[in-house]
């Protein structure tokens, strides 16, 4: 079976790390040890590996081709239908991927679930940045809403998560995807606060089912994301939530300090919450050196020094 015109999608313009070029490690069918209830692919059984794939030499030979017609690829993110760490030959891929990338950047999007696994964990540190989802904490929860594989113990992820956030000297962000009234309630977000904690991601990215999801499960208002941002103190989050409603108010300097010690905001957040004034307050104590700003894999973020 030849693949060589479903590997790649794009080159699209992504806000985050600009022209992202997507490779699909599974482009002939899902192949994922998750079934979860939000994915935006069709149910399907859960694997452990995959079946069908790409040979590397494939793969690369179509970045290549991609390279050549576009040569501004400022990111190449690899993913899959399904997850991206059950291709067998990962590690040979990225070896190959940073032989031919010039300047342009890693990304893999993965659901953390094989992150305990040695060979993935050391794969997985050659990559420039790495977004592993972590939805669940509690097994009960893993079981519900992400339909994990019998052989996922999911009592590792976490503590792997914490290794591989020390080991690595690149970037690692965490994905949590909230669905209504089963990984919102009370007990799981303290749960997912006391490991993102531990595990310390340079970022936090929370959101919120916004396509049709595989099953009858209900997105989250944004305010439910706010208030969950606001419980993950001194945590860089970032809400992706597509239309945000407008909210904006007028904060003294004290107003602005106490809420960035809390937890820094994005700049969408500063776009959502602060009037005029507000903001030239906030740009007058980044003049001063009260506030930095700082760049978390093309998030930005207003920092409390
Ligand atoms: S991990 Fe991703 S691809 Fe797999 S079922 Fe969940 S959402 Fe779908």
């Amino acid at each position: 079976m030849s693949y060589s015109n479903s590997i790649i999608f794009g080159p699209i313009p992504s806000r985050r790390f600009g022209i992202s070029l997507g490779v699909d490690l599974s482009p002939s069918s899902k192949q994922c040890n998750f079934d979860c209830l939000y994915c935006e692919l069709e149910k399907a059984k859960t694997v452990d590996t995959m079946i069908t794939y790409p040979s590397v030499l494939e793969i690369v030979t179509a970045i290549k081709e991609s390279f050549h017609k576009h040569p501004k690829i400022d990111v190449i993110t690899v993913t899959a239908n399904g997850e991206p760490t059950l291709y067998p030959n990962l590690n040979e891929l990225i070896f190959e991927i940073n032989k031919i990338k010039g300047n342009a950047k890693t990304l893999i999007l993965s659901n953390g679930s094989t992150i305990y696994d040695k060979n993935t964990f050391d794969t997985l540190l050659n990559f420039d940045t790495v977004k592993l989802s972590l939805d669940c904490v509690s097994e009960k929860c893993f079981k519900k809403l992400d339909r994990i594989h019998s052989s996922i113990d999911v009592k590792k992820i976490v503590q792997s998560m914490i290794d591989f956030s020390e080991t690595t000297k690149n970037q690692f962000v965490l994905e949590i995807l909230f669905v209504k009234d089963l990984n919102d309630k009370e007990e799981e977000i303290t749960l997912l606060y006391e490991a993102i904690k531990k595990i310390n991601p340079n970022r936090v990215d929370v959101g919120t089912i916004d396509r049709p999801p595989a099953y009858e499960v209900q997105p989250v208002p944004f305010n439910s994301l706010e208030n969950i941002a606001n419980k993950f103190e001194g945590i860089n989050v970032n809400i992706a939530y597509k239309k945000r409603p407008k909210q904006t108010n007028s904060f003294s300097e004290e107003e602005i300090i106490s809420m960035l010690k809390r937890r820094p905001l994005t700049n969408d957040d500063i776009e959502n919450l602060f009037d005029e004034k507000s903001k030239s307050i906030l740009q007058n104590l980044v003049k001063v050196g009260q506030i930095s700003l700082i760049d978390s894999s093309g998030v930005k973020f207003y920092k409390f020094l």
